[in-house]
């Protein structure tokens, strides 16, 4: 059996081609999605296919919603999905974080555009809120990082007082968080002072534990960095 090294690092075997599982003969949560993609950490990452969204809107990036097929829950009643590479990590997380009593309670993750319009036009008429106002705290439909299946808004289960807010810096679990989540490739979005002006959200957390998370974040950090800096022409800042 010939086997063959091919340009971008894969190897082929000289068969037929391996039938993959049936989806539905798996549970969705054990099949985390293996990437073959993520070696060669030297490369810099390449410019998206489809091109580096120029524009954002009232400080929010542009964000394509995950299909349906890349999603897997992360708690027992489906209720809550993620791309399945995070879900697997946050779950791992989770047990880590119960093993030392920190009960890290998941409140949304994968949010369809659909669903946003509801969370930034109806509640921004309910609240009586301009636009601009409306846009600190909540992405528009489109712009949300929740489309990605990448971020998940978390709150402490032993605090069921803290909800979506700023105090929630002070529980256990944000603690634990600050601490921990890059063990797990989870990182805070907005924490204070950033640059894309979005307000601080501490239970805001997202994954960027893989290739396509990195491309899909970091091409927003690209986009903010210019945008901060239009003449394009200072040095890089310096990176230890
Ligand atoms: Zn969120």
């Amino acid at each position: 059996m010939a086997i063959a090294i091919l340009a971008g690092g894969f190897v082929a075997w000289g068969t037929a081609p391996v039938e993959p599982p049936v989806a539905s003969d798996v549970p969705a949560i054990v099949t985390p999605e293996i990437s073959l993609e993520i070696a060669e950490p030297t490369e810099p990452l390449p410019v998206p296919e489809d091109g580096v969204p120029d524009d954002t809107l009232l400080g929010h990036i542009p964000y394509e919603e995950a299909p349906a097929d890349s999603l897997a829950p992360i708690v027992a009643d489906g209720s809550i999905l993620l791309r399945r590479a995070a879900a697997e990590r946050f779950i791992t997380m989770a047990e880590a974080a119960a093993a030392e009593g920190i009960l890290l309670e998941p409140v949304s993750g994968f949010r369809s555009i659909d669903d946003q319009e509801y969370l930034f036009f109806e509640v921004k008429a309910e609240r009586g809120q301009i636009a601009t106002t409306r846009a600190e705290v909540s992405a528009p439909p489109g712009y949300s990082e929740h489309h990605t299946g990448y971020a998940i808004d978390i709150l402490d289960g032993s605090r069921s007082d803290i909800g979506l807010v700023e105090a929630f810096e002070t529980t256990d679990a944000f603690r634990w968080l600050q601490e921990n989540a890059a063990f797990y490739s989870f990182e805070l979005s907005f924490p204070r002072d950033n640059p894309q002006g979005i307000s601080y959200e501490p239970w805001h957390w997202r994954f960027v534990g893989d290739r396509h998370s990195l491309e899909t974040f970091y091409r927003a950090t690209n986009l903010t960095t210019s945008e901060a800096s239009p003449e394009a022409n200072s040095p890089p800042p310096a990176t230890p």
